[in-house]
């Protein structure tokens, strides 16, 4: 079943660039969704380096990937954008002269006068772990990612793996799951030593078991799991009856589906025109490290730059019978009122 929804602009990205962009969208009063295939906000910031510290973001000579991306949450909250979080879009259509259908994997179509796509270095995908002839278990009893916690009530589940997003899934569906077996290759852990504390205290308590190896052959019929064999280190196999298994082996960033909408790629980047980083198709906007043009530097602060300029021209398309009068948030009482600090 699909769903429409109607609004001024659709983002495609929910990285540092797209989630600025909702700022200086806000300030014009231009409302925005955001799409994010990842199942939280920020974007590299927040998948590859939250913990890492930042340098170069003009005024704060130090933030972590993880703090900048609450920072900049916190700014945008007067603007209230909406989130479709877990969510890839994959189609781009142009329906008018300054009109389009944006489609997600989700069954969502966005109608908007204006698409922004700040999609970064692409989608971040999962890597698909090393066991022989998985493809034709995936997004039927093999899943990547848990888009329904329900859908796996009282089955049999395997989860494999040993970061955070194992551990934090070994968690939350222990208790729906008839039983859930974690696989990972060593008895070490990455994830957080709350998380491992927690999981070793249900497999204690004999609520669920942790199997130390490797998962080296499937069974089952038609796409529908009904068994896992598990390699330990002396070779030992272990057959394990399952009806589901969530491999969760770590993100990788693919371009994804931005290759398919017709947009002239130069490099797998988005060419645009420096005055609005506008594409060659009116109303339709590439900012952040997706874009390229000449002297382009792949840095938070020249995706910012980008938006700002990107949500003035953005401005014509959604008010085309208002004239744009440039103000300063320090001295403008408008600007202050719609930041619910005047
Ligand atoms: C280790 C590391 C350190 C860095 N350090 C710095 C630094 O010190 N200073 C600095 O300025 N920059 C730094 N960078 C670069 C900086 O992180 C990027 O410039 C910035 O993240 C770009 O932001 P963005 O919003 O354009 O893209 P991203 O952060 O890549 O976000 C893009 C988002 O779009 C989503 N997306 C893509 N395609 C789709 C789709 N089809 N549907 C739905 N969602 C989609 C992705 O899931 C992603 O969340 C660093 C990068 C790395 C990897």
């Amino acid at each position: 079943m699909s769903e429409t929804i109607k609004t001024d602009v659709l983002i495609i990205g929910a990285g540092p660039i797209g989630l600025f962009a909702v700022f200086e969208l806000g300030l014009l009063d231009i409302k925005a969704h955001l799409v994010d295939i990842l199942d939280k906000v920020g974007g590299q910031c927040a998948e590859l380096y939250p913990e890492k510290p930042i340098y170069d973001i003009p005024g704060i000579p130090l933030i972590t990937g993880h703090g900048l991306t609450g920072a900049l949450m916190e700014q945008i909250k007067p603007f209230h954008p909406t989130f479709h979080l877990g969510e890839m879009v994959t189609a781009l259509k142009k329906t008018g002269e300054t009109a389009f259908h944006v489609g997600t994997d989700n069954g969502k179509i966005f109608e908007c006068k204006v698409v922004v796509i700040a999609a970064g270095g692409g989608s971040f995908q999962p890597k698909r772990p090393p066991i022989a002839g998985i493809e034709p278990y995936e997004e039927k009893s093999v899943f990547y990612a848990v888009r329904k916690m329900e859908s796996f009530r009282d089955k049999r589940l395997m989860i494999v793996g040993g970061g955070d997003s194992a551990l934090d899934w070994t968690l939350n569906l222990q208790p729906i799951a008839k039983r859930l077996t974690l696989v990972h290759r060593r008895d070490e852990f990455r994830g957080a030593p709350d998380s491992v504390n927690k999981m070793r205290a249900l497999v204690a308590a004999g609520d669920m078991d942790l199997v130390i190896g490797q998962v080296a052959a499937l069974e089952g019929d038609g796409g529908q799991l009904t068994a896992a064999s598990v390699k330990d280190k002396a070779g030992t196999h272990a057959r394990i009856e399952v009806d589901a298994m969530l491999p969760f082996f770590g993100l990788t960033m693919k371009l994804g589906p931005v290759a398919d909408w017709g947009l002239n790629l130069h490099e797998n980047l988005i060419p645009v025109d420096t005055a609005a980083f506008e594409t060659s198709e009116p109303g339709l906007f590439a900012i952040g490290d997706i874009n390229s043009y000449a002297g382009k530097l792949k840095l938070i602060l020249s995706g910012f730059h980008e938006a700002a300029l990107m949500a003035q021209k953005a401005h014509r398309y959604i008010y085309p019978e208002k004239r744009l009068v440039f103000q300063y948030t320090t001295s403008s009482t408008s600007l202050q009122k719609k930041l619910g600090v005047a």
